[in-house]
């Protein structure tokens, strides 16, 4: 059983108010660890370590703070397995796609790692021969980050990867359901020598009052979050009073537009990596299939069969490959979505219940599950569904497949699959999506710049732009006479 304490100031803490909190397997219900209950005092100590540490990380040279972040890396990859069984465990995901998360996690100490050394500059021509012009970029300063549980490692790393490359330091708060995996991410920072207070956190089951005495405190010059639309627009009101700036990586209704010439044994199994995976729990996840009508009947037998392969159950048990849903409340909503889908015409090709894999694996288990001639109307296709549900719906034209695949206020991934270039161009042009895959159903990656449109969020996280969510830019304009 693993036991964290909070990491402020480079040190392990009891919480100020004494008190930890269980963390629960989904997938059994079983304790797996405690962490400590931080509260807004903790908060404000963190703070305080962050801003202390600020001037000194500033000042490091991009080749010692690329330094460092090669030896998370480093301590990441050598701690491969220990952290993902522990995200497995505390998360429910399989283990192979807690390894797969724990490379694309690290990939990010690896890249920013390298763009730290490419923070560069501008000069100006000026209006006049005796002044010059020149562009700095600089670090933020003090950045808070607040992430969710479907990605305990990978949204993580993605915030403190380039927040560090850049010169800033963070207090970060992790879901209350995965605060274990966040925490063994910071023993292995601090195993790597990051100095103390570059990066600090705050685990906790108070989320508002930790968010809201991060947002009150002026010293915070940034929130950088990853969460549900909801949450993330009361983040952004609350951080008016303070203009703090703001990156907002927040809830998909990704559409998978499958057109007649497509490779249709192909496309069902890029469809089905993206709409399965985490138990539907990503926000990329494929939620609405759009597929014409001519290849509707074939192409949806060929995802029902895929679906009906799964193996559902505990994901560190072998051959696993969809876990439990991480609680109740997310379980009502899939269970909510289908019987709305049926109620209004849809039809189960399979899959459709609740599911209890054994007598020991007591948690949220859900079939993976495939609805034919779902409409516009019913909530598979209106909400995140975050779940394993595929919901098929059939379009006669191109247009209508666009005007389907836009009409949300979400814009974060959106997939196509065609074998006609024109198309793909056409297509992939009009779609109002921060991301887009063309016959590619997994398209998240370390060195591109991830992030949404409309009500999915502000900024980009990862890529050469990813760095610029953390720096300043100034100018100064220089007299010679
Ligand atoms: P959530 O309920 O919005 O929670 C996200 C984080 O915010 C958690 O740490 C949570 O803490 C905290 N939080 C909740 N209420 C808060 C408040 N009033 N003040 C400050 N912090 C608060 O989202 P979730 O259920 O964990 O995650 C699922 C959502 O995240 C989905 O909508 C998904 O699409 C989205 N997501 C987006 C991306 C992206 O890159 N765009 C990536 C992954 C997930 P507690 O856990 O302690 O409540």
């Amino acid at each position: 059983m693993k036991r964290y304490g909070l990491f402020i100031g480079g040190e392990w803490l009891e919480a100020s108010s004494g008190t930890t909190f269980d963390v629960l397997n989904p997938a059994d219900r079983t304790v797996v660890g405690q962490a400590a209950a931080g509260n807004a005092a903790d908060v404000n100590k963190a703070v305080d370590a962050a801003a202390r540490a600020f001037p000194d990380w500033s000042k490091r040279t991009a080749r010692e703070r690329s330094g460092l972040l090669a030896k998370i890396y480093d301590g990441m990859m050598k701690r491969k397995e220990e952290i993902a069984r522990l995200m497995t465990l505390e998360q429910g995901k399989p283990l192979g796609e807690a390894r797969g998360e724990v490379q694309y996690a690290a990939d990010f100490f690896q890249w920013y790692g390298e763009e730290a050394k490419r923070i560069y500059g501008e000069t100006i021509p000026a209006n006049s021969p005796d002044k010059r012009i020149w562009v700095l970029r600089q670090p933020v300063g003090v950045t808070a980050a607040i992430t969710p549980w479907n990605f305990p490692a990978a949204m993580i790393t993605r915030k403190v990867a380039p927040a560090l490359a850049a010169g800033c330091t963070m207090v970060a708060k992790p879901a209350e359901q995965t605060p274990l995996t966040a925490a063994l991410l910071a023993e292995i920072m601090q195993e790597a020598g990051l100095p103390p207070g570059v990066f600090n956190l705050v685990t906790g089951t108070q989320a508002e009052e930790i968010g809201d005495a991060l947002l009150a405190d002026s010293r915070v010059r940034k929130l950088t979050f990853t969460g549900s639309t909801e949450v993330g627009k009361t983040l952004m009101r609350k951080a008016a009073d303070t203009v703090k700036r703001l990156s907002l990586e927040l809830g998909g209704q990704a559409p998978y537009l499958v057109f007649a010439d497509a490779d249709l044994e192909q496309a069902a199994i890029e469809v089905t990596a993206s709409k399965f995976r985490n138990a539907g729990q990503t926000c990329v996840c494929t939620n609405r299939v759009y597929v014409h009508h001519s290849i509707k009947e074939e192409f949806a037998a060929i995802l029902a069969r895929y679906a009906q392969e799964l193996k559902v159950g505990n994901g560190l048990h072998e051959g696993v490959q969809i876990g439990p849903l991480i609680d109740e409340q997310a379980l009502d909503k899939v269970e909510s979505h289908v019987r709305d889908a049926v109620d209004q015409g849809a039809r189960v090709l399979t899959g459709g219940r609740k599911l209890r894999p054994s007598e020991q694996e007591t948690g949220c288990f859900y079939e993976p599950t495939v609805l034919l001639d779902t409409t516009e109307k019913m909530r598979v296709e209106q909400e995140e569904t975050f779940g394993p549900v595929l919901p098929i719906h059939a379009f006669e034209t191109e247009e209508e497949a666009l005007a389907l695949a836009n009409n949300t206020p979400y814009g974060l991934a959106a997939y196509l699959y065609t074998r006609d270039l024109s198309r793909a161009v056409r297509v992939s042009e009009r779609l109002e999506y921060g991301i887009v895959g063309v016959n590619d159903g997994m398209p998240s990656t370390a060195q591109a710049p991830f992030g949404g449109m409309k009500q999915s969020g502000l900024g980009r996280e990862g890529g050469r732009q990813g760095i610029d969510e953390y720096l300043e830019v100034k100018y100064v304009s220089v007299g010679l006479k």
